[in-house]
């Protein structure tokens, strides 16, 4: 392996859910730790909304952090005198009488943006700014390397937040352990999320599926890491389920200069794999979808030990 100063970003995206990201995430994981590669790999699941690479890679339990988010605000009704100087500069509508004690009022925490206005305009002191847990993050030990994951709380917000602090904790491991690849499972979608994981990023790999929808979430996602200046490698997944969808997914990326590095074929062993918790790859090394994944993982280690090296296969 040749030596690299620092651990290669690799990003895995896609403009919507459900296309076979974390497939390929848990096929790349295991490959990654194989004699061949020998990588000590730090991987990162950046869909912190609905974590699901730990159902693979399988982790040692481990002890859950606390994620604190923001702050919102909270009146100490010892304080409170009932002043209503507090409500006009709320401009959530946030500040409400408490009907349970009719002489001092109360924040609905739902409604609460803590902008921290109110704790300004209040003369005796009665409302202070709250920090809030808004979701746990875990530090673990898969077969394959160490995986940073995390959960957000529902209804909570702060999710790019929760996204930049467990890829900083990566950084900093795969720095400590001198691993030269980190690969981060991104979120679906184009949301502040994909931006947190997109920071930073060496390479971005999108995962485009051959549906009408699928071309136009690639062009959206495309455009999202273009923005952000990061080079940018697109795979096919279910090539073969719509051959007029492959044709326009190979146009766009002519058009837009993105190399398309592979297919996926539709493999039911994918699903399979799955449900019995396992990387496709290590679930049954010879299936179709299997192949497909050593041969794209060879382009993209390639691609990120030696940046500017393109391969096009389309
Ligand atoms: S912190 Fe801001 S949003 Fe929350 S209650 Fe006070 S003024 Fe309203
Ligand atoms: S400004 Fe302070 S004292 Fe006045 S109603 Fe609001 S919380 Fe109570």
């Amino acid at each position: 392996m040749k030596s690299i100063d620092r651990a290669r970003q690799l990003v895995i995206l896609s403009g919507k859910g459900g296309t076979g990201k974390t497939s390929l995430c848990a096929a790349f994981a295991h490959l990654s730790s194989q004699p061949a590669y020998a990588l000590p790999t730090v991987f990162v699941d950046a869909d912190v909304d609905a974590a699901n690479l730990s159902l693979v890679l399988k982790p040692e339990p481990s002890p859950p952090h606390e994620f604190l988010g923001g702050v919102l605000a909270e009146i100490n009704p010892d304080l409170c005198t009932a002043c209503g100087a507090c409500v006009p500069v709320c401009r959530y509508d946030a500040i409400l009488p408490d009907a349970r004690r009719e002489s001092v009022y109360w924040i609905d925490p739902i409604a609460c943006d803590g902008c921290a206005a109110c704790s300004y305009a209040c003369p005796t002191g009665a409302i202070r700014m709250v920090q809030q847990q808004e979701g746990l993050w875990y530090q673990s030990i898969t077969p394959f390397g160490t995986l940073f994951h995390a959960e957000l709380f529902p209804g909570r917000e702060n999710s790019g937040k929760l996204v930049t602090l467990i890829k900083q904790y990566a950084r900093l491991w795969a720095d400590d352990s001198h691993a030269p690849v980190v690969i981060i499972d991104g979120p679906p979608g184009i949301g502040c999320p994909v931006i947190s994981a997109c920071a930073g990023a060496d390479l971005a790999l999108i995962v485009a599926e051959s549906t009408l929808s699928g071309v136009h979430d690639l062009k959206r996602i495309v455009q999202t890491t273009t923005h952000f200046r990061i080079p940018t490698l697109v795979v096919i997944n279910k090539a073969d389920i719509y051959p007029e969808g492959v044709t326009q997914i190979q146009s766009v990326c002519r058009e837009l200069g993105i190399a398309l590095i592979g297919q996926i074929p539709f493999d039911r062993t994918v699903t399979d794999a799955m449900v019995a918790g396992e990387p496709v790859t290590v679930y049954r090394r010879e299936a179709p979808s299997s192949r497909a994944f050593s041969a794209i993982w060879e382009i993209v280690f390639d691609r990120l030990i030696t940046p500017g090296g393109t391969h096009d296969r389309s």
